[in-house]
């Protein structure tokens, strides 16, 4: 029956095209030691390598109650954090707030407006009935600002360093400072770049009337490892599989020749870096590319850049099987059959959302019934498919997400080994795509069985929950011990 069956060299040229065979993963996994290398030693790389100032990880003790803003995907997070001196699951208030196209994409001001506006918000929902207390207070935040930031200190550092050299470095009341690189994942707003995000926030919160004091600006990835080490003492990466992807990690402190800036703590000998391995292969020398890809970068407002997070990442992912979808439509391979409205969200750019890869990868009904529903659906409006059809999109689906997993794998096996830390460790994972995608944690795990064998084993992949608006707490309150 060739309406259940799909034609076989439609299924071998994909795979040709999208699959990462073990030779090919074990040049990536070189390829990314060799530019954290490189990157730890200088500026420029492909591989940013960013210094957080985050020179120790929680010991369980710390004390007192944070504001954290979990700010740079799809929602934005405001939480106040109670710690009470034992660790545990401490005590987490939190908003959550979508994140629209306009403030992506309009003017910067309007941008940290907004933020201000969700945090007064979250006090408005939380401190309702001790307004008179909050408002008295001056509150300390960790900004949780995911976006490549060039970054002066943490505020505890620069207070330790030489009164004379911290008045040169801060030109206002922020002893922290840190720029926006370039905007990611989309955002476009305008005046936000080469700027301080901390000023902007600060400023923002005077708009406002509240009592505010930024205390600490952190990536996502730096959150969720704090956060998941104040768990579990052993966790030595954070990474991050949602909308985009990035890793942080613990790295000793002299490896980090580049560092400029006021010294750490005596005694330092550890700093997370912030790799911002999105950024990985730009130049596209080591990584297969197909066609969709290459077209999906050019359709990004920024055009070769980022294009390993956007292999990996649920901002992108689903685009491409949309594009491949249509490209197999386009060739006949796909809805011989079948009609497609018009108005359907697949001939809309991001008109496949990566959380459909999900659905489509769990139905294991013998007639894919939940793929044709969805497919039926006010989602696509494309009726009279074959199962051919259906099976051929749920391998294209397949295809991509194993692909993302084993290149997110190749990187975790790129930072243990880099920290030399194969006999064993924890890495923290937060985002939807290892939350929520079927096989996801297991496709990466295989793909890490693989590139190390055995030693792979010793390498836990655990689910950090909630990690970026919890850490950006726990570092303010680092950064308070410090001070
Ligand atoms: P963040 O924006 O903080 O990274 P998430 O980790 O939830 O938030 O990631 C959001 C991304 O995950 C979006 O790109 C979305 O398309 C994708 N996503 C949401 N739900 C799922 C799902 N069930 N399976 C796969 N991807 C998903």
């Amino acid at each position: 029956d060739t309406d259940a069956l799909p034609n076989p060299e439609v299924i071998t040229r994909l795979n040709a095209m999208f699959a990462l065979p073990l030779d090919r993963l074990k040049v990536i996994v070189k390829q990314i030691i060799s530019d954290m290398k490189t990157g730890l030693e200088r500026d420029g790389g492909a591989i940013k390598m960013l210094p957080t100032f985050v020179t120790k990880r929680p010991s369980g003790r710390e004390r007192g109650s944070y504001l954290a803003i979990d700010f740079g995907g799809t929602n934005l997070r405001v939480c106040e954090l109670v710690l009470n001196g034992h660790a545990g699951e401490p005590q987490l208030l939190q908003s959550k707030f979508q994140i629209s196209e306009n403030v992506k994409t309009g003017s910067g001001s309007a941008l940290f407006d907004f933020i201000a506006e969700c945090v007064r918000s979250f006090f408005q929902t939380h401190h309702a009935l001790d307004a008179h207390d909050w408002n008295s207070k001056r509150w300390q935040l960790g900004f949780t600002f995911s976006f490549p930031v060039d970054q002066i200190s943490i505020k505890a550092e620069i207070e330790n360093f030489d009164e004379k050299e911290s008045a040169n470095l801060s030109t206002d009341t922020s002893f922290i400072q840190g720029t926006l690189i370039t905007w990611t994942k989309g955002f476009t707003a305008t005046n936000v770049i080469d700027r301080d995000s901390i000023r902007l926030l600060e400023d923002a919160f005077e708009r406002m009337n509240l009592n505010i004091e930024v205390t600490a600006l952190v990536n996502d990835t730096t959150g969720t490892l704090i956060s998941h080490a104040y768990q579990n003492p052993d966790t030595y990466a954070g990474v991050i599989l949602g909308t985009g992807s990035n890793c942080a990690y613990v790295e000793k402190f002299s490896n980090i020749t580049k560092f400029r800036g006021p010294p750490p703590p005596l005694g330092t000998t550890e700093m997370l870096i912030n790799m911002e391995w999105g950024g990985f292969d730009d130049a596209q020398v080591v990584i297969p590319r197909t066609k969709y890809d290459l077209l999906l970068d050019r359709n990004t407002p920024t055009p070769g850049s980022y294009t390993f997070e956007q292999l990996i990442s649920g901002m992108y992912i689903g685009e491409i099987v949309r594009l491949v979808v249509l490209d197999l439509a386009r060739t006949g391979d796909l809805f011989a059959k079948a009609t497609i409205v018009v108005r359907s969200p697949l001939h809309k750019q991001y008109g496949f959302e990566t959380s459909y890869m999900s659905r489509i990868e769990r139905d294991h009904s013998f007639d894919l019934a939940d793929v044709k529903a969805l497919l039926e659906g006010d989602e696509f409006e494309i009726v009279g498919t074959t199962l051919a059809d259906r099976k051929i999109i749920k391998a294209v689906c397949e295809m991509i997400g194993l692909r993302s997993a084993r290149l997110a794998a190749a990187g975790v096996c790129a930072v243990v080994t880099k920290m030399n830390k194969l006999n064993g460790c924890t890495i923290g994972i937060d985002g939807s795509l290892f939350e929520k995608y079927p096989h996801y944690p297991n496709r990466m795990r295989d793909a890490m069985r693989e590139i190390l064998g055995i030693s792979s084993e010793n390498i836990l992949l655990e689910q950090a929950k909630d990690g970026s608006g919890q850490g950006a707490g726990l570092i303010a309150a680092l950064a308070a011990e410090a001070a």
